[in-house]
């Protein structure tokens, strides 16, 4: 076997033009050739894990089999390679110093002085090696979060120099760079692009390919004219235009033979790309012209729509993955919740969707609003799907209004609610007290029995499935027997039946109502749609 190769993906000129994309694209071109393939993000930032960002600032929190919370990029590379990631594979500047610290406590320098260069470096390049190591990957990809130029970064970018100039032959530099048509003079420039190209020679790096986001594709003049500049070769300039879908974006790269180009540029053989299961995949989520709609409510979120697609990012694509398996569209509408508080009338626009769907949150914003909405769901018979909270928040919905329990509720927003339907789970108390919240919830994936003869069972087609998780609080098992006296069906449960891990409707009663205390969106993919997602999409198509 040929020696490890390591592509570094960076990003010139601004931020939020789609590196993850890119890199997962590459990624899928790469593992297409039958190269084992992994890939990595590196985000700047000084949280040690993404569990403690926003989701409305940072967008989704996305967890790994394993547990650790990361940035929704690994979210699009697990989606693209169809391959289940590690932590290793995820760093911040925040874990790699802490890493460092640790050592340097424990004495593991030996008494020399500990430095950010090169120690810094190293601790990157070690996790680097490690997770290539753990996926056994002929090709490791490393996308560094930021901009090229940016403060923050550099000390990773030192991270792939010192990598390049122990492997020179083993690692190749991807820049990802926007290429403007400002409106007043309608052509497409490249300045910028250069200068990008020059910050990154300055400390010490050289591209070896240029992919051009542009509104449109880029010309032969403007190829020519990066070449030139940037000091790489006019083929290894390549279109990178905006697509209708990022799934088309490996395809498109494709046209271009970036996946040979990055096989030279590493010395690897060129071998053919098979992408048919990727291009039929394509191909079949443009057939659907059917749109079903879904209705996501949650809270307001005041950083604008941009942001909350991001905020719900792995949800959005599950619904994607399941509406294309069935030859069908879908459409997302993003419904504030606290606005049915205030106006209980607005509740009838639910009317106009196939499906209502509540994805995870925290906290009390909004809440009661989320509740008024699933009742108005169940009630009317709008197929309705609950992810973790949207779980917890339909059985205080059935609870108060079925079974009988006046002023259900859950203990993260009332304490001393008189039914805590869904309370903290053991051992989470302390913590929260101790207000140790990072790393520290029911995080990562664990078993879940189903029973037979529910809508659950036949989604998945087994009696046992794995699920990841994300949250502290959980059904209170003291309310397990009146809420299943009261029609509630718990359709999964952890294998020693203490923890409520789905609950739905019968079928007799109700098309579609499930919820479930994991997240199903991280573990759909394209080619693999998530059983209980097409089924929710089954139900809202009728
Ligand atoms: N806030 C709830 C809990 O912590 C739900 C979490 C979520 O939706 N991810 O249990």
């Amino acid at each position: 076997m040929a020696s490890p190769k390591y592509i570094f993906v960076v990003g010139g000129v601004m931020s939020g033009i789609g590196k993850g994309v890119a890199s997962s694209a590459i990624g899928r071109i790469m593992q297409s050739k039958g190269y084992k393939t992994t890939a990595i993000k590196i985000d700047p930032y000084i949280n040690v894990d993404a569990g403690t960002m926003n989701p409305t600032e940072h967008g989704e929190v996305f967890v790994l089999d394993d547990g650790y919370e990361t940035d929704q990029d690994m979210g699009n590379y697990e989606r693209f390679l169809g391959e289940t990631l590690p932590s290793i594979n995820y760093m911040t500047t925040g874990r790699v110093y802490q890493e460092v610290i640790r050592r340097e406590r424990n004495l593991e320098y030996k008494g020399k002085n500990v430095e950010v260069v090169p120690d810094i470096p190293l601790e990157v390049i070690r996790r680097i090696t490690e997770a290539q190591k753990a996926a056994n990957a002929d090709v490791t990809l490393i996308e560094v979060g930021g901009t090229i130029g940016e403060y923050q970064n550099i000390i990773f970018l030192e991270a792939a120099r010192m990598l390049k100039q122990k492997y020179p032959h083993d690692v190749g530099v991807v820049m990802l760079s926007y290429v403007p048509i400002p409106g007043n003079i309608g052509e497409m420039k490249t300045k910028p692009t250069q200068y990008a190209a020059r910050s990154l020679n300055s400390v010490g790096l050289q591209a070896d390919v240029i992919l051009a986001r542009a509104a449109v594709p880029i010309d032969e003049k403007r190829k020519e004219k990066i070449a030139i500049f940037c000091n790489i070769l006019p083929e290894r300039v390549i279109s990178a235009p905006d697509v209708e879908s990022i799934y088309d974006v490996p395809i498109n790269y494709e046209k271009d033979g970036l996946g040979d180009i990055l096989c030279d540029v590493l010395g690897l053989e060129r071998r053919p790309t098979d992408l048919s299961a990727w291009e039929a995949f394509v191909k079949k989520s443009k057939n659907g012209s059917k749109k079903i709609n879904i209705a996501v409510v949650g809270k307001y979120f005041e950083s604008g729509e941009y942001v909350l697609a991001d905020a719900y990012i792995s949800v959005l694509e599950a619904l994607k993955h399941a509406a294309y398996s069935q030859d069908l569209g879908v459409k997302l509408s993003y419904l504030d919740s606290e606005g049915y508080e205030q106006d209980p009338a607005k509740l009838s626009e639910l009317k106009n969707y196939d499906g209502v769907l509540v994805p995870g949150g925290f906290g009390s914003r909004g809440v009661e609003g989320i509740i008024a909405a699933i009742q108005f769901a169940r009630e009317q018979k709008i197929p309705y799907f609950g992810l973790c909270y949207g779980m917890q928040l339909l059985t205080i919905e059935y609870a108060r209004n079925v079974a009988g329990l006046a002023g259900a509720n859950t203990a993260e927003i009332n304490k001393d609610a008189p039914h805590p339907i869904i309370d903290v789970m053991p051992g989470q108390e302390d913590l929260l007290t101790k207000q140790d919240y990072g790393g520290t919830m029911r995080l990562g994936t664990y078993p879940c029995v189903l029973k037979e003869g529910t809508i659950a069972h036949g989604a998945y087609g087994s009696g046992e499935v794995a699920e990841r998780h994300r949250h502290r609080y959980e059904v209170n098992p003291e309310y397990i027997q009146k809420l299943s006296d009261a029609g509630l069906v718990f359709s999964g449960t952890s294998p020693d039946g203490r923890l409520m891990e789905i609950a739905e409707l019968s079928k007799d009663v109700h098309p579609f109502m499930l919820g479930t205390q994991f997240h199903p969106e991280f573990l759909s993919r394209p080619l693999s749609p998530h059983p209980l997602f097409v089924a929710f999409i089954k139900a809202a198509s009728k």
